[in-house]
């Protein structure tokens, strides 16, 4: 297996080529992210006949940013096309439930692969890489089984599996060193200019945190939730676990140092970064670590592998397993 990114393997949604499935599946409630309620199930009133979204170009002004952030890692168009063989739910509607059903499975395999693509492209976890191999075929065969199989498929059990792989991985690519900040509630939290190199801050509550200049060279960002959380001018070169579709929900600016594989939302804006008044240098992972106001509607919870949340408050469960309604993000549909 070549160490390409999962980018290059081409686990991204091709919108063009999905029934539409995450604007269908998928549950959302009104919010700040979502301007209406939707059940599973029920298209959103924004779906057209085409299965493209006919507010594409205003989604956020629109009150829909939760559908700017979502990635189904190309499960949609997997579903679509080789699941159910490009008929839609439109045209077998008798396939509808199923299709809804399996969908949320297949977000959490490709979201698997992902991850697994990324480690066996992490060269200090090659003392794993056999076994991250063998897990990807796993996972991959997975990807191929009919409707049936995968809705009954256990992927909890499944993604227990590999979480326990990525996890050794963490350890071997952070080394020691970095602090342990799995899981920690960091909403709002003042870590301006923290060190927060090779930290563990797989599932972190980072809702609203003040991350501008902060150093997360290194770090384990798996399902860390960045809504809103300001990375201007922060260092995330070396960062791993980190995906699209939670940068697409932070803040940051053009000074924002990224992992290779990933680029700058084009919602960021474009001014450098600045020092507060009150500086952002004030140190290493001192940050006063405020309490935070609330996790509501937040795709948090270390569930699964990434634990969490890119997110926008999509009900797939997918990666955290709660099937809350919570969210996942939500990628941008085309037109
Ligand atoms: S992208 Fe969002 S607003 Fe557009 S159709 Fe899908 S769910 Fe609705």
């Amino acid at each position: 297996m070549p160490a390409t990114h999962p980018r290059e393997l081409g686990l991204v949604a091709d919108c063009a080529s999905c029934f539409g499935l995450c604007c269908v599946a998928l549950p959302f409630s009104a919010s700040a992210d979502f301007a209406a309620d939707k059940d599973a199930g029920q298209p959103c009133r924004n779906l057209r006949e085409d299965f493209g979204c006919s507010i594409h170009a205003q989604l956020r002004e629109r009150g829909f940013p939760g559908c700017t952030v979502y990635d189904c890692f190309g499960a949609g168009q997997q579903v679509s096309q080789v699941t159910f063989g490009g008929t839609s739910w439109r045209a077998a509607p008798d396939t509808a439930r199923q299709m809804y059903a399996v969908f949320p499975v297949m977000r959490q395999l490709h979201e698997l692969l992902w991850y697994l693509a990324e480690a066996l492209t992490l060269e200090p976890a090659r003392a794993v890489h056999a076994e991250l191999r063998q897990a990807l075929a796993e996972t991959e065969r997975l990807t191929r089984e009919s409707a049936d199989v995968l809705e009954r498929l256990d992927v909890a059990a499944h993604r227990g599996v590999v979480n326990a792989l990525l996890l050794r991985t963490s350890e071997l690519v952070r080394g020691r060193g970095g602090k342990d900040r799995r899981g920690a509630d960091l909403v709002g939290a003042r870590l301006a200019g923290a060190d927060l190199r090779s930290a563990n801050l797989r599932g972190a509550y980072l809702i609203g945190a003040d991350l501008r200049g902060a150093d997360l060279r290194g770090a384990d960002l798996i399902g860390a939730d960045l809504r809103g959380a300001d990375l201007s001018g922060a260092d995330l070169t070396g960062g791993f676990f980190l995906t699209q579709a939670q940068l697409n929900a932070a803040k940051g600016d053009a000074a924002t140092r990224l992992p290779t594989a990933l680029t700058h939302p084009t919602h960021w804006a474009t001014t450098r970064y600045k020092r507060a008044a009150n500086g952002p240098s004030r140190g290493a992972g001192s940050g006063s670590e405020r309490k935070a106001p609330s996790r509501r509607g937040s795709s948090s919870g270390e569930g699964a592998v990434s634990g969490q949340g890119t997110g926008s408050g999509r009900g797939d469960g997918s990666a955290r397993g709660d099937g809350s309604g919570r969210g996942s993000g939500r990628r941008r549909r085309r037109r």
